[in-house]
This record gives C-alpha cells, sequence and structure tokens, in this order.
C-alpha cells in the first residue's frame, strides 16, 4: 500500500511531457507559388489531383476533419472537393472556398493558386481564431467553364449541394469564394444581391474594416462568374472576394504567373476572412 501511495505521489509530481511544438501554418505565397510553378491544372487533370492532394495534406496537418466529394466532369473524367472542417459548439456555419482548377494553358497564380494559398494559410489558423461558427475550407474543382464547358461551375455546384444537405438553409451564413486575391489591391466584393445584406455582404465589409482590408461591393453582372454562384441560384448566400477595378489581364493565359504574385494582397485577403471567421 505505502509502496502504492509512493508511486501515486511520484506521478503526481512528474512533469508534464513537453507540449508537441505547434506547426506553422502553410504560408499564402509559398503555397500559390508552388502550384502555380507546376503549370496548367485544367480540371479533372492529373495536375487538378496533384494541388488537391497538397491542400488535404494542408488540412489533415491543421489537424481539420477531411472530407473528399467527388463529382464527375463531362467529357474530361473525375474532379474533387477537398473539404476540410472544423467543428464548434454553434451551429451556424460558414464557408472559405478557392478553386483549384486553372484554364487550359494557364498556370493559374492569381487566378486561382492565389485563393489556395489564402486557404491554406487560414487553415493552419484556424483554431486560434476561435470561429464564431463551424468552418469549411473547401478547395473546389472543375470551376473553369471555358474549359469544362459547363453551364455551372461543377465543384461548386456538388458543394453547394452537400451544404443544403446539411441544413446549409437554416446554418450558413455566406459562403465566400476567394478567387484572384494574389494582386491589384483593394478588392471588389462581389454578388447578385440588390444592395448589400447586413448578414452577408454586410458581415464581410465590417470585417474587411476591422482589419485594414480595404474591399468595395460591386454587385455581379449576371448569376456571377465564381463558386458563390451556384450557392445564390440554390438560394444559399454567396459572394467572392478577388481582383478589383484594374482586372486580370492574364486571366487564362500563359502570363498568369507566379512572379506576379503579391504577398500583401494575400494577407490582406487572409486578414478579412479571418476576421469574418472569427465574428460571433
Ligand atoms: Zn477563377
Amino acid at each position: 500500500m505505502r509502496a502504492l501511495l509512493v508511486a501515486i505521489a511520484t506521478l503526481a509530481v512528474a512533469p508534464a511531457p513537453a507540449p508537441a511544438a505547434a506547426p506553422i501554418p502553410a504560408d499564402a505565397l509559398r503555397v500559390a507559388a508552388k502550384i502555380s510553378s507546376w503549370g496548367p491544372r485544367p480540371a479533372a487533370s492529373e495536375r487538378e489531383a496533384r494541388a488537391h492532394r497538397l491542400m488535404r495534406r494542408v488540412f489533415r496537418r491543421a489537424e481539420l476533419r477531411v472530407g473528399v466529394q467527388e463529382f464527375a466532369v463531362p467529357g474530361r473524367g473525375r474532379s474533387r472537393n477537398v473539404i476540410g472542417v472544423l467543428d464548434t459548439p454553434r451551429t451556424c456555419l460558414r464557408i472559405v472556398m478557392a478553386h483549384t482548377d486553372s484554364a487550359a494553358g494557364a498556370p493559374g497564380a492569381n487566378d486561382n493558386a492565389s485563393g489556395l494559398g489564402v486557404v491554406a494559410a487560414l487553415a493552419g489558423r484556424l483554431r486560434r481564431i476561435h470561429p464564431g461558427c463551424d468552418v469549411w475550407l473547401v478547395a473546389t474543382g472543375a470551376e473553369e467553364r471555358v474549359y469544362t464547358g459547363s453551364p455551372d461551375h461543377l465543384g461548386a455546384l456538388a458543394l453547394a449541394r452537400r451544404a443544403r444537405a446539411h441544413g446549409g438553409r437554416r446554418r450558413l451564413q455566406w459562403a465566400l469564394s476567394l478567387d484572384e486575391v494574389g494582386r491589384d489591391y483593394p478588392f471588389w466584393l462581389r454578388s447578385p444581391a440588390g444592395s448589400p445584406r447586413p448578414s452577408v455582404e454586410g458581415a464581410l465589409l465590417a470585417a474587411g474594416r476591422r482589419v485594414g482590408t480595404a474591399v468595395s461591393w460591386v454587385r455581379d453582372e449576371s448569376t456571377g462568374n465564381s463558386d458563390h454562384r451556384e450557392f445564390e441560384l440554390l438560394g444559399l448566400p454567396g459572394a467572392k472576394l478577388g481582383v478589383g477595378a484594374g482586372g486580370e489581364p492574364c486571366r487564362h493565359t500563359p502570363c498568369d504567373r507566379p512572379s506576379r504574385l503579391d504577398p500583401t494582397s494575400l494577407v490582406l485577403a487572409r486578414k478579412l476572412a479571418a476576421e469574418a471567421l472569427r465574428a460571433r
């Protein structure tokens, strides 16, 4: 008995094992430059899959719950959405997504390895952010309609259906597409809404103001040209953060190269998204 008590006492004062070093969050510029250095990654290609594998590793390292949602790209093969989930005690949901594919022939540094870089940088910071709602970070597939020939952004369509099946109408506050956030700051926030909705565009613009990320809302022409479109078409709130008034002259062309990425632009996009995820 005495020996047992001594053993317990010894245990009680034994030093706690040193905590494992916190993993260093992925750097947006490094991830964006790496992915776009591989060359064009059209929907359903091996390079798109390679970029998705990289994002899956980033999500796993960040200890998110990772899911892969596969879907067909008619005439091209198969693509997927890679989803990293952080559950919180809250039931509300926020989605930050970026498309992984590029147009054929385009290395897609700004369009849209930039968005992937920011999503990767968010993943490693997510627990420290203490999000005010559940979060899905998503590397979508098959966005580029110029390549797929589909009327819809196919990954976003599958993702919006999944969100709807998971109580999206009740839970989803907004789905934000990061698309061309790697240069030409200040940004535009775009959506097909008639005017900014307080809980969608209003919340995102306010987050930008709080962290000093300059952004103005500009209504989409028609239904929109990024992954937020499919959410809106299903009656779920969506918006896109992306290139501002200067546009993207290298969109869908071989000149959209990693050397054009501006680290400041990437950091400002990440800060806005992080602040919007943190909000209560
Ligand atoms: Zn794009």
